[in-house]
C-alpha cells in the first residue's frame, strides 16, 4: 500500500511541536522512517541563554549521491485558538483540505517527502541507486541556533557528505509550481547612535541636540543601496525605531539612537556593506555629528544557487507533474538554506505559503497528493 502523505501530514500536525517543543513529532518521523530501513538518530543541542533542541537525522543507503531533504517540525503558535474554524493541533480534513498549525510551514512538505521517498523504496526493493537523507529540526521558527546549522555541523563530523538538497519550505506563491527558491538575500541589522550634549530646551546654545543629526544620517542612509542584480532585487535598507526615550518636556536629550535592517543581494558582502554604510554617514556627517554604528552579527549571509543540472531535473518533475514551469526567485526573508548553502548546492520546494502561519493554516489535499508526486518523480530521476 504506497504511503499516505495526508495521514503522515495529519499525524505531524496533531503533534503540539511549537518552538522549542519536539512535541511528539521527532519520535513520530523516527518511528515511521526506521520501519522503512532508515537509519535514524536524534540529537539534542543546547547552549546558555537558549532552550535546548531535538533534532533528527536519519539515512538509508550508504553510496553516493545523497539526496538530502531538509525540513522542521517545529512551528509558530497557533494564537488564538478560539479564532481558528478547526482546532490548530487537532489535524482534521474538511472541505478536501488539512487544517492545523504547520500543515503548510512544513509539516505537510515534510509528509509529502516521506511519502514520495517511501514509495520510491518500495518499488526497488528497498534500496536506493544512492543515498536518501532527511535533516530535520525542531528550531527553525525561532532563534535557530539549536538546529540545522549545529545538525549540519554533527552529520559532517560523522562523516556525512550531501551532494543536492531540497528544503521542503512553502516556496510557492500562488499555486503549486510556481515558484522554486534558489537563494535569499541576506540580512544585516545595526544601531545608530548620535551623541550630543543634554541640557535645558530654554537655553539649547549650551546644549546639543542629537536628533538634529540623527535626521541627517537617516535621511543619508535611505538612497538606494544598488539597482538589484542577475538574480535579486535592490538592496534595501529600513529604519525600523527611532528611539531617544526622553520622558521630559523641558530637557533636551544627550543621544538618540535609530535601529535598521538591511536586506542585501548578492553585490554586497556583509564586511564591504557595513564599510559602505559607515562612509555614507561619514560624509553625512561631515564633521560635524558624533556618532556610531553598532553593528549585531549575523549568520544570515546572501546566497544563490546557480542553476546548474539538479536545478533543470526540479524543474523538469515540476513541470511534468503539474504542467508549470516554475520561475526561480530569491525573494522573502531568511531560511535554513543559509546554513546548508555551505555543505551542498540546496533549492526550496514545498506547498503553496499563501496561509502559513495564519489562522486556519492549511493544505489542500490534492496539493499534498501533487508535491508528493513531484517529489516522488525529483527522486526517480535523481537516481535514474
Ligand atoms: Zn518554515
Amino acid at each position: 500500500m504506497p504511503a499516505d502523505p495526508v495521514a503522515i501530514a495529519r499525524d505531524l500536525v496533531r503533534c503540539r511541536s511549537v518552538t522549542p517543543d519536539e512535541g511528539g513529532a521527532l519520535g513520530f518521523l523516527q518511528g515511521l522512517l526506521a520501519q522503512a530501513g532508515f537509519d535514524v538518530h536524534r540529537a539534542v543541542f543546547a547552549e546558555p541563554g537558549t532552550a535546548p533542541v531535538d533534532n533528527l537525522y536519519a539515512r538509508i543507503g550508504l553510496a553516493r549521491p545523497n539526496l538530502l531533504f531538509a525540513g522542521h517540525t517545529d512551528v509558530v503558535p497557533p494564537g488564538n485558538e478560539a479564532s481558528w474554524s478547526h482546532p490548530p493541533f487537532a489535524g482534521e480534513v474538511a472541505s478536501a483540505t488539512l487544517f492545523g498549525r504547520g500543515a503548510v510551514d512544513m509539516k505537510g512538505g515534510i509528509a509529502c517527502f516521506i511519502a514520495a521517498a517511501l514509495d520510491y523504496l518500495d518499488a526497488h526493493g528497498g534500496k536506493p541507486k544512492g543515498s536518501i537523507s532527511l535533516l530535520i529540526t525542531g528550531d527553525e521558527e525561532s532563534i535557530a541556533v539549536n538546529g540545522t546549522v549545529k545538525l549540519l555541523k554533527w552529520a559532517a563530523d560523522r562523516g556525512e557528505k550531501f551532494d543536492n538538497c531540497v528544503l521542503g519550505e512553502p516556496s510557492n506563491v500562488e499555486v503549486l509550481g510556481d515558484t522554486i527558491k534558489a537563494g535569499r538575500r541576506g540580512s544585516l541589522n545595526g544601531t545608530l547612535i548620535v551623541t550630543g550634549r543634554q541640557g535645558h530646551v530654554a537655553y539649547p546654545e549650551r546644549a546639543d541636540n542629537p536628533i538634529r543629526g540623527l535626521n541627517v544620517l537617516i535621511a543619508a542612509l535611505q538612497t538606494p543601496l544598488d539597482a538589484g542584480s542577475e538574480h535579486f532585487s535592490p538592496s534595501n535598507l529600513e529604519f525600523t525605531s527611532v528611539d531617544v526615550g526622553n520622558p521630559t518636556v523641558n530637557l533636551i536629550p544627550g543621544e538618540a539612537r535609530a535601529r535598521f535592517n538591511i536586506r542585501y543581494n548578492d553585490r554586497h558582502s556583509q564586511s564591504a556593506l557595513k564599510t559602505l554604510i559607515e562612509k555614507r554617514a561619514q560624509a553625512a556627517a561631515a564633521g560635524r555629528v558624533n556618532f556610531a554604528i553598532e553593528w549585531q552579527p549575523s549568520n544570515a549571509d546572501v546566497f544563490v544557487t546557480e542553476p546548474g543540472p539538479f536545478t533543470a531535473l526540479a524543474i523538469t518533475a515540476i513541470a511534468e507533474v503539474t504542467g508549470r514551469t516554475p520561475k526561480l526567485s530569491t525573494s522573502g526573508g531568511t531560511s535554513d538554506a543559509r546554513f546548508i548553502k555551505d555543505y551542498c548546492p540546496v533549492l526550496e520546494f514545498g506547498l503553496v505559503g499563501q496561509t502559513m502561519h495564519a489562522v486556519d493554516e492549511r493544505a489542500p489535499v490534492a496539493d499534498l497528493i501533487t508535491l508528493t508526486a513531484i517529489y516522488r518523480r525529483m527522486i526517480e530521476r535523481y537516481f535514474g
